[in-house]
């Protein structure tokens, strides 16, 4: 998944090794760039009949997908790849170019029946918004399954509280700095919560004084460009914390604000714009803490 992981358990080194193990096996499934992954294979093919993890997190991919409106996109891969995000050799791409890779980014005409996935020719997927949070979601599953009551994992940014501290005190999750990612802004105290960052300082170039980053707009196929720095969800999903931090990260304030007015109840969001103002869903507004030395202007979204 092309990043750090730490996991902190309280149980013992096999639970450990154990979550690991799922964790390398997604890895293997669902790595675009390894030639011998099933998403390789599937965009290669454009068919396969998949793995049933594989099946499992490209079915609620789908679901997320639509309940989105393609805010989130996974057949995006194409138009991430000719911006340079894969290779990181960067460039501005083509106009032309770009609408021509748009005409086969639609995560509807994706079929998945069963076991058995088809894409239209030109379509390629890229589950790298989701993958953690699934992973995540994994891995809480199986230590569960063997008594493991307490531990924080952080994948790649994608962080998951389980339980409490063993102290019963809630888990304090810090939440990345844009300006300066080794420090904090603010933090939120939760417990059995997921809690997922995406932001446009995690990869991004420079050209022309102006930066592109590694968000895309699926309908324009250009760098989310709207205002916002940072994005960060909590939900009891994992899959659905990472999905809805990029999405809405692509949708802006205004839009995010009204997809949680309509489907809110079940996440909390905390977005930083580039203005220095913050804001937070009143869910959450009790157990987020700005840190010491950040003045951002707080607003509380009801
Ligand atoms: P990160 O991987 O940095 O934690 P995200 O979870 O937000 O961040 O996922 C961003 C990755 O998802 C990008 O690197 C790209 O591969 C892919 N991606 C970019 N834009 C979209 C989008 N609108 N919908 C789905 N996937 C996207
Ligand atoms: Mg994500």
């Amino acid at each position: 998944m092309d990043t750090f992981m730490k996991l902190d358990i309280y149980g013992s080194e096999d639970d450990l090794k154990i979550a690991e193990n799922e964790i390398c096996h997604l890895d293997r499934l669902l790595d675009t760039t390894n030639e011998n992954s099933d998403i390789y294979k599937l965009n290669e093919t454009g068919s396969a009949t998949l793995n049933d993890d594989f099946a499992k997190v490209l079915g609620e991919s789908l679901e997320l997908c639509a309940e989105l409106d393609g805010y989130l996109d996974i057949s995006i891969y194409p138009v991430v790849e000719e911006w340079g995000f894969i290779s990181r050799d960067y460039k501005v791409p083509d106009h032309k170019r770009l609408l021509k890779l748009l005409k086969n980014v639609n995560y509807k005409k994706i079929s998945l029946d069963g076991g058995t996935a088809e894409l239209p020719e030109g379509m390629r997927l890229d589950l790298g918004a989701v993958a953690k949070g699934f992973a995540a979601d994994r891995v809480i599953s199986v230590l569960s399954q063997r008594g493991v009551k307490s531990g924080i994992l952080n994948l790649g940014g994608t962080v998951a509280a389980i339980g409490d501290k063993p102290s019963s005190k809630a888990w304090k999750i810090g939440i990345c700095d844009p300006e300066n990612t080794a420090s904090y802004f603010g933090s939120v105290q939760c417990r059995d919560k997921i809690v997922a960052t995406s932001g446009s300082y995690e990869r991004y170039f420079e050209e022309n004084g102006k930066r592109y980053c590694h968000i895309i707009d699926p309908k324009t196929g250009m760098p989310v460009d709207n205002g916002t720095v940072s994005v960060t969800v909590i939900s009891d999903s994992g899959i659905k914390s990472d999905a809805l931090s990029t999405a809405l990260f692509v949708m802006g304030l205004d839009r995010a604000r009204e997809y949680w007015k309509s489907n809110g109840g079940d996440f909390d969001f905390v977005l930083l714009n580039e203005s220095g103002e913050l804001y937070i869903t009143e869910g959450i507004a009790d157990d987020f803490k700005l840190s010491e030395s950040y003045d951002f202007e707080m607003n509380i979204l009801k």
